[in-house]
This record gives structure tokens, sequence and C-alpha cells, in this order.
């Protein structure tokens, strides 16, 4: 097991990696499959939901998102459906000690490939469908903080409990 060094966007230089667009996978070699295990065990080390590969410094189209269940292996994913709307308080992990407020869709279908290269289908409500956005957003350079209506400190957060 490995926990990778997830990239902090004050560290990461103006058009940096975490603002490229990350390459599609064309083929799910060993390389990739480690990058999987290694995405993983950095989540459930940063206590996160989801981590895009550029995170960790591999602009490849590769996501992990943790439904409550299991951490979804997710390759080459795009949305494909979504429904409904939700407003609520977002993070990253790449953005420590800050959250803000984003509208996303309440709920999210996903097409992807698994680690065996079979094409799948998967969706997510509320928490989970937030998380396939923010991902498959990283893959496009995007950061939530782009489109939160305001971003806060985290001790201004808690002040507000
Ligand atoms: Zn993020």
């Amino acid at each position: 097991m490995a926990i990778l060094n997830i990239i902090n966007v004050n560290d990461d230089k103006e058009n940096g990696t975490l603002r490229k667009k990350s390459r599609p996978v064309e083929q799910i070699n060993a390389r990739i499959l480690q990058l999987l295990d290694d995405m993983k065990d950095t989540l459930r080390a940063a206590n996160g939901i989801g981590l895009a590969a550029p995170q960790v410094g591999v602009l490849r189209r590769v996501v992990v998102v943790d439904n409550g269940e299991k951490i979804l292996e997710l390759i080459n994913p795009e949305i494909v459906k979504t429904e409904g709307e939700q407003t609520g308080f977002e993070a990253c992990l790449s953005v420590p000690g800050k959250y803000g407020t984003v509208k996303r869709p309440m709920r999210v279908t996903v097409k992807a490939l698994d680690r065996n290269g079979n094409e799948f289908t998967v969706t997510g409500e509320e928490l989970t469908a937030r998380a396939f956005c923010h991902e498959i957003d990283h893959l496009n350079g995007v950061l939530y903080t782009d489109l939160a209506s305001e971003v806060l400190d985290q001790s201004e957060v808690e002040e507000d409990k």
C-alpha cells in the first residue's frame, strides 16, 4: 500500500496540474491498477469521500468515490444522467481548511470502466452525486471553488453552527 501526496492548490502553480485536462485511460495496465490501489489507500488515510488522479499528480481520467458502502473505482467516468438539484457545502482534499456552497444535481448516473475493463453504470444520490460531479470536474481542471457562491474558512463554518 502507498499513500500518495495530494497536491495542495496553494502549491500548484497557475495553470498547474490541478488545472489541466486529464487524458482517457487507453489501456488498463499494471500502472493503472497500482494507481487505483494507491488512490484508495490515500482516500482512506485522508478520510475523504472522493479523489481524482490529477490530485495525486497523474493526468489520467481515474477517480475513486466512497459511496458509504465501498470505494468505487471509476476509469474514464462520464455523467450520463442527472436529476434534481441540491445546494450544500463542499470541500476538497486539495483545498484544505475551506468549504463552499455549490449547487449540484441530487441524483447522478455515471458510466465508467471497472479495473477489468468492463463498462458499468452507477447511480448516486445526495453526497455521492455531489462527489461524482466534483471528482469528474477535477478531470477537466475544474475546482469546486470555481463554482461556489462563496468559499469560507473551516473556522468560519464552525462558528455558524
Ligand atoms: Zn476535490
